[in-house]
């Protein structure tokens, strides 16, 4: 954001989103422990039986508020226009942008990122929009969009555009921080994106040991690098700008404790990612002057889109319903902090 001055500020915008009670948690017999407010303030509360008149009393309750909060039935357009059009400006500026979505597994991330075919979500609309943008901002339809889509799966960097061994982290002189071999797709649309997309999350590494849980340990990363021509007075000149999606690994793994078997020790490599982003964001808010940016693939990854003149989206992904109190609560507390910077 930019400040009165005119000087830029690395403030992170935050927003809530609040999926649909599921199907599952409707035959829990689950209530819901959230309220949604004038698209802004989120209530929770917890409840708990009343054994002597067998009714819910109100436990404990907290009030946040953040910079727009999704209820239930926002759509993915009301959720792109809200947190990420402004973004797109940023790129077309020449800045780097990035928009995360953090919460516990089941919450919505990829929901909010990927999507559906019917109804996509962030990565395509950003898409759409950078297009309609290029096409009209620049000299003589003069632009260049390629796109990387990457995976840190325990630590390990892969790409999912073009699946293969781990690759190793370098930095380079120009560009910063790159994955040595990562492969680039060039794209001409914003249609054919979301096969590409989706083709690239089915490569997503998934639990070996629990069939139905996919992905929820992996951090994807898209990354879209714009560059165009535009007319000025002075002449014709080339910008630069990226945008980096992030579709996080389920947070409830950062507060796993237990590190003696070798799944919980993946899991805390997560926690490594995790608990890294969550320090960068902490100095960020103190306003540090270092930030610790090398201490896992995900924040080297992404060093030169947090903080400075960077332009940050973080959207909180929750379930309504009691059965994920616990991790609703922590999802709020982190989303909480980061509104500080
Ligand atoms: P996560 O990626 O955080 O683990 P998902 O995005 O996979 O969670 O969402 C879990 C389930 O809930 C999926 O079946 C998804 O389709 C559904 N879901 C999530 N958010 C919404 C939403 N806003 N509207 C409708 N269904 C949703
Ligand atoms: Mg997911």
């Amino acid at each position: 954001a930019l400040s009165d001055d005119g000087t830029q500020s690395s403030r992170i915008m935050v927003y809530v989103r609040l999926r649909p009670i599921s199907k599952k948690e409707k035959e829990a017999g689950s209530r819901s422990c959230i309220r949604i407010v004038n698209k802004r303030d989120v209530y929770l509360t917890e409840f708990a039986l009343e054994t002597d008149y067998l009714r819910l009393k109100r436990l404990r309750g907290r009030h946040f508020a953040f910079d727009a909060a999704f209820p239930e039935n926002t759509s993915q357009q009301e959720v792109y226009d809200t947190s990420t059009a402004e973004l797109i400006e940023g790129v077309m500026q020449g800045r780097n942008c990035s928009v995360f979505c953090y919460g516990a597994t089941g919450a919505g991330k990829t929901h909010t990122m990927l999507g559906t075919m019917q109804s996509p979500g962030v990565m395509v609309l950003a898409l759409k929009d950078l297009f309609a943008k290029l096409n009209q901002h620049s000299s003589g339809g003069d632009y260049i969009v390629k796109l990387s889509y990457l995976e840190v799966y325990n630590e390990s960097v892969r790409d999912l555009l073009s699946p293969g061994r781990p690759l190793i982290l370098r930095e380079d002189s120009k560009q910063g921080i790159v994955a040595a071999g990562l492969s680039q797709y060039q794209a001409y649309s914003a249609d054919e994106v979301m096969l590409l997309l989706q083709r690239g999350n089915q490569n997503r590494q998934t639990e070996p040991t629990r069939i139905n849980e996919t992905s929820s340990r992996s951090h994807a990363i898209l990354q879209v690098v714009a560059e165009y021509k535009v007319q000025q007075e002075a002449g014709c000149i080339s910008r630069v700008g990226k945008l980096s999606l992030i579709d996080l690994a389920g947070s409830e793994r950062a507060l796993a404790t237990d590190q003696r078997t070798l799944r919980s020790l993946e899991g805390a490599n997560i926690n490594r990612s995790l608990l890294a982003l969550s320090s960068c964001i902490n100095a960020l808010v103190e306003g540090k002057k270092h930030i610790p940016f090398r201490n896992s693939k995900l924040t080297q990854l992404l060093k030169d889109s947090l903080g400075g003149a960077c332009q940050t989206a973080m959207i909180a992904n929750i379930s309504p319903s009691n059965i994920c109190f616990g991790e609703t609560q922590n999802t709020l507390h982190w989303a909480d902090r980061a509104k500080e910077i």
